[in-house]
């Protein structure tokens, strides 16, 4: 299996700016980011997408939602902010490693739901 560009900011050969990490989980600031925050939470585990996710990994989904909420009141998100998980290619997915962005630092305008 192709190790992902994720894969490679995990195991240290690319940089990348860290927010958070813990053993099932990194945290880090998106390259090109479309909020003040964006931050990215991924999973060490590399499940292409949503889509792998299976029920030996329902511990694994409910750190990253606690994940998120952690990280968005470290940084300062206490009025709001959106998660989103691009699945698959019409979920607009560019890196096939699940996870799940965390935008804030501003009133999110532009939305379909
Ligand atoms: P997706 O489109 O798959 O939902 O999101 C992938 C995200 O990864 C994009 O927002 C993109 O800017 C970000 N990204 C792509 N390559 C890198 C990288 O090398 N480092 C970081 N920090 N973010 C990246």
């Amino acid at each position: 299996m192709t190790r992902t560009i994720f894969t490679r900011i995990i195991d240290g050969e690319i940089p990348g700016d860290f927010v958070y990490q813990d053993d099932d989980l990194v945290a880090i600031r998106d390259i090109q980011p479309a909020a003040p925050v964006h931050i990215l939470v991924i999973p060490r585990k590399p499940l292409p997408s949503l889509q792998e996710l299976d029920a030996e990994d329902l511990e694994l989904a409910g750190r990253l939602l606690l994940a998120v909420k952690r990280i968005a009141a470290a940084e300062g998100l206490g009025n709001g902010y959106r998660v989103v998980i691009n699945t698959g290619e019409d979920g607009g997915q560019t890196v096939p490693h699940l996870h799940l962005h965390i935008l804030g630092g501003q009133k999110l305008t532009e939305r379909m739901v």
